[in-house]
This record gives C-alpha cells, sequence and structure tokens, in this order.
C-alpha cells in the first residue's frame, strides 16, 4: 500500500534512486513508481524520504499448535510473559499487548529470561 496524504490500497512501489547511485552504499531516495495493482495504470511521485512499513501480521505459525493465540494471531501472556503452556514465554512483538518497540522488546526478554530462570530453579531442583 502506498500512503501519500491518504493510503493508496492495491498499489505496488519501487523506490527510484538516482541514476547510477551504488547500490552497494544507501543513497538517496528520490521518489517512487506506483502501479495500481487492479487497472495496471502507472505513475511517478517525487519524494523526499520514504518509509516502508512492513505490517502487523505476526510471525507466530511457529507456536501455533503449541497456545491458542489471540484473534489477531499474537501470543497471550502474563505479566512475566507466561503463556498457557508451562515453560513456555513470549516476548516482542508477538506478544499480545506489546507496545512494539524494540526497547519494549528487549524489556520483554529480559522479563521473560528472569521468570524462565526462576520455573528452571524451581522445576528442577
Ligand atoms: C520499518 C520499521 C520501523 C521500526 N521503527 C522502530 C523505531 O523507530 N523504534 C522502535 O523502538 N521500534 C521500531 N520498530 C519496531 C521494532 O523493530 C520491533 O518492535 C522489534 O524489532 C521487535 O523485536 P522482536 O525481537 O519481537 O522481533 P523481531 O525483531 O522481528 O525478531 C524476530 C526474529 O525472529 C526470527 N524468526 C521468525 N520466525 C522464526 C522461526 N520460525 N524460526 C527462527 N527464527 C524466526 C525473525 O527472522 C527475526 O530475526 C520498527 C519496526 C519496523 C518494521
Amino acid at each position: 500500500m502506498l500512503c501519500i496524504g491518504r493510503p493508496h490500497a492495491s498499489t505496488a512501489t519501487t523506490p527510484i534512486a538516482p541514476a547510477g547511485a551504488c547500490t552497494t552504499r544507501p543513497t538517496r531516495v528520490t521518489g517512487v513508481r506506483a502501479r495500481d495493482l487492479q487497472s495496471g495504470e502507472t505513475s511517478q511521485v517525487e519524494l523526499t524520504g520514504l518509509f516502508i512499513y512492513v505490517g502487523l501480521q505476526p510471525n507466530t505459525a511457529l507456536v501455533g499448535n503449541l497456545v491458542k493465540l489471540s484473534e489477531s494471531g499474537h501470543v497471550p501472556t502474563d505479566n512475566w510473559l507466561k503463556t498457557a503452556r508451562e515453560g513456555l514465554y513470549a516476548v516482542g512483538d508477538i506478544r499480545q499487548d506489546s507496545a512494539r518497540q524494540a526497547i519494549t522488546s528487549a524489556g520483554d526478554g529480559a522479563t521473560a529470561a528472569i521468570a524462565a530462570h526462576r520455573y528452571i530453579k524451581e522445576k528442577f531442583r
């Protein structure tokens, strides 16, 4: 989806860099080529910046058969990031109610590590 002022659904985009730009080094984007996937119509939009947004679908297929996921596909946890399955913790963007930021994901990792350590000490002492 292209979003300039308003979202443009079903649009494929290709970033445009200055001619001759080196592909091995970061370069300046000057615009995007947009193609309407329904009509096939193409257009070019000049830009000074480009933010690529990859969406919010959580990659939780791996644990889908281990815990019940929320409607949005996220993993529900308690405050110590324990899931409904004993010994399984969920952190970061896949966790239900996560703020989905780098710093909160890192904090989740620390919280879950402490909880897992406690679990292992209790379970296998
Ligand atoms: C474009 C963009 C801009 C962002 N900007 C900011 C920002 O400015 N500030 C900020 O705080 N946050 C920002 N975020 C959010 C931040 O990147 C995430 O919140 C954070 O990376 C989540 O960390 P995570 O460890 O939960 O997931 P991820 O960083 O997504 O890591 C998950 C890892 O698991 C791997 N993986 C997935 N499935 C499997 C599998 N089956 N087996 C093995 N490995 C697997 C993936 O390859 C990936 O390496 C941004 C995100 C995006 C997409």
